[in-house]
Order: structure tokens, then sequence, then C-alpha cells
């Protein structure tokens, strides 16, 4: 089996957020042909727009974001289409764009692969705008971000949040 390393974003705003995150990161460590290798810290954002403005503002409790590094032998639309189901599971409805949720989680990156389809942009084409995103990435895989890449975002309010005990 071929596998690659792929980087998921996590992100929760309803609910026991929280706890919707710590789940979900062992949830993906049990998805078929995948092993969980590295998970970040929990951090809690503000909600921005998801389209290009990065808007603050947007309505909403805060979020607890982080990111996952995982080792998967699963395609990448086989991994979107079960991190779909995750959602799901957790109770997702998607009323509108950028609404509030119970659980999100996006593929950041899969392996060096390049994808732009209808249904999956790889690596994902809003990654260099959110802190929420670089900020845990860069503390499970500090290689893959540029100092660049956080100064660009260092303005977007960001908390990391202590281990659970
Ligand atoms: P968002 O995460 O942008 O707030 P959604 O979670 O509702 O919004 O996702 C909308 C669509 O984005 C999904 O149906 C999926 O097909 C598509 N998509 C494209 N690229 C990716 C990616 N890299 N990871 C996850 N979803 C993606
Ligand atoms: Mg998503």
């Amino acid at each position: 089996m071929t596998e690659v390393t792929a980087y998921i974003a996590i992100g929760a705003n309803l609910g026991q957020a929280q706890r919707s995150v710590q789940k979900a990161m062992l949830a993906l460590g049990q998805l078929p042909m995948t092993r969980l290798i590295r998970c970040s810290s929990l951090y809690r954002t503000a909600p921005i727009a998801s389209d290009p403005s990065g808007q603050a503002g947007v309505p909403g409790p805060d979020y607890i974001n982080a990111v996952a590094a995982i080792a998967t032998g699963l395609t990448a639309l086989e991994l979107l289409l079960h991190l779909q189901a995750l959602e799901l599971a957790a109770g997702r409805e998607r009323p509108f764009p950028d609404a509030p949720r119970t659980l999100d989680l996006d593929i950041l990156l899969y392996g060096n692969a390049r994808i732009d389809s209808a249904r999956l942009v790889i690596p994902h084409p809003r990654m260099d705008q959110r802190a929420f995103v670089l900020v845990p990435l860069a503390e499970i895989a500090p290689a893959l971000v540029s100092a660049a890449q956080l100064a660009a975002v260092a303005q977007q309010a960001i908390e990391k949040l202590p281990p659970a005990p």
C-alpha cells in the first residue's frame, strides 16, 4: 500500500467544540488504511468570512481549530468522502456559507499533490489567508510553513489552548 502524508484542518464552533475536535482527531486515526501521525494543540479563534476578504465580524461563537497529520492509503477523493461522513456524523448542516458548524474537516495538503477539480482543490486554496490553519500546521510541520506566510496572518487573533488535563 502506498501511503501519503496528508494534513487535515479541523474546526468546530457549535456544541462542545473542543470535544468535537478531539473526537475528530481520534476518528481520523480510525479511517480505513489510515494512521494518525501528529496532532497540533487546540487553538481558539474568532469566526471570519471564508471568501478572500477574510473579514471579521461573521456571526457565531469562537472556533476551536487544530491540524492533524495522517498517513493514508486512501486516495484524496476517498479521504474527502470519509471526512464528509465524519462531518455528517457530528451533526453538520450547511444552511448557508460560513454558517456555524459542529465540525469542519478540510484537506490542506495530500502529499505533493496538486488537484483542481469541482469537488476538491489541494493545496487548500484559502490556507494561506488563515492563521487558524497556518499556526497549528507550523506547530506540527514547521518545514511546511514559511516565516513570510506566518507574518501575512500575524494580525489575526489566535489563542493556543493548554493541553487537556
Ligand atoms: P468550507 O470548508 O469552505 O467552509 P464546506 O466545508 O461546506 O465549506 O465545503 C464546501 C466544499 O468544498 C465541499 O463540498 C468540498 O467538495 C469542497 N472542497 C474543495 N476542496 C476541498 C478540500 N481541500 N478539503 C475539503 N473540502 C474541499
Ligand atoms: Mg470544509
